[in-house]
Parts: C-alpha cells; structure tokens; sequence
C-alpha cells in the first residue's frame, strides 16, 4: 500500500494532479472537500453543518472531519493499490489522528507531496475556477479567508512532516505535465 498525502494551499492543483496519479496508479482517492461538498448536496445533517463553515472560508472542527475521514477509509477495503489523502489532514491535530487511524490498521502513509504555489497564482486560479464553476467558497473574500486559515492552521504540517520523513516539496507553479513528472519521480522511489 503507497498511501499519499497530497497537500498545498487552495488552488494548489491537488484536485488536477490527483486524477492524473489515479489514472496512472490505480489509487484510491479521497478528497474531504469533495466528501463535504456531496454531503451538502444530499442535504444531509452534516452538510447543513459543514456549509456554514465552509461557506465562512473555515475549517469544519476536527473530530467531526476525523470521524468521517475514517469511515470513508474504511469504505475503501483493500481494492486500491493505495489511498490518495486529498484535503486531509489540515490541521496537526489532523495529522495525528491520521497516523493513529493508519497504525491501528498497520498501514501507514508512504510520501507527502507538498503542491508549492505562490500567493498571487493562487488567487488567480481561484478566482477564475469560482467564476466557472460557481462553487460558493471561490469569491475573492472568502478565498482570502481560506489563504489565512491555510497559513495559521494548515502549513505547519509541512515541518511536521518533515520531521515524519516523507515530505516532498514540487514545484507546482508551471506546466501540468512536469509537475506531474516530478510527482512520478517521487512515488516511483518510496
Ligand atoms: P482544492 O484547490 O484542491 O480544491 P481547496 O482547499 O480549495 O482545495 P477543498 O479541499 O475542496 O478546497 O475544501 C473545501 C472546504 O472544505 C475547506 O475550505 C474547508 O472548509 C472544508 N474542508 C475540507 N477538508 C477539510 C478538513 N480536512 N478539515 C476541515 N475542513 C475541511
């Protein structure tokens, strides 16, 4: 099993570089922001829920966020040849209850691959992305929101992983192909 954590601010190309790695892999995908979003359309409880947060550009509090996280884990069974975390973990206390959840199974995850684009590219695709696809968190207020939360709450993973071992910086500024190239490179040797 390689399981990935594929990880960058809003905007980074996770979603993109994720479909090329399942295409190319065979790899189990699970995006939380795409769970939610689903949740939202379904008008579940926990869409209600989550739409407040995520239309506020905030993070959903996480014991709710690891809770879901494992049961879609655990929906995944052993068909994959591994499992791309995309949108998890966000926060460190995320990260940890990740690692437990993958111990406990006597899994474990193999690389994280940190997407790396500067500030203004971001806002750019964000905004260009809100204005074809509508989604509500894409407005140029609540994207500045989210930005911050990356910042405050989310980067300080990158040096938790590093210290875990398995973090790869990429260059995700440039052509898609390279970008996916070197993120080849990188699942190609763990
Ligand atoms: P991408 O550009 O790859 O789509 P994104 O950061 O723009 O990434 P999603 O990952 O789709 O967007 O997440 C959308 C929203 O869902 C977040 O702003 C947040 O409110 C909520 N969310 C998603 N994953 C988590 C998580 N792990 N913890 C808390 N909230 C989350």
């Amino acid at each position: 099993m390689k399981n990935i954590v594929i990880f960058g601010a809003p905007g980074s190309g996770k979603g993109t570089q994720s479909d090329l790695m399942i295409k190319k892999y065979g790899f189990g995908h699970i995006s939380t922001g795409d769970v939610l979003r689903n949740e939202i359309k379904n008008g579940t409880e926990l869409g209600k829920t989550a739409k407040q947060y995520i239309d506020n550009g905030q993070l959903i509090p996480d014991n709710l966020m690891v809770n879901i996280l494992a049961s879609v884990y655990d929906g995944f069974g052993k068909e994959h040849e591994g499992v791309i975390f995309d949108g998890f973990p966000r926060t460190i206390p995320q990260a940890e209850a990740l690692k437990k959840m993958l111990d406990k199974r006597g899994h474990k995850i193999a690389a994280m691959i940190e997407l790396d684009v500067p500030e203004e590219e971001l806002m750019t695709r964000l905004i260009k992305r809100g204005q074809e696809s509508g989604r509500s968190d894409d407005n140029e207020e609540t994207i500045k929101k989210r930005l911050d939360v990356y910042h405050s709450q989310t980067a300080p993973l990158i040096e938790w992983y590093k210290k875990e071992n398995i973090h790869h910086h990429i260059n995700g500024l440039g052509e898609l192909d390279r970008i996916f190239a070197d993120i080849c490179n990188v699942i190609d040797n763990i």
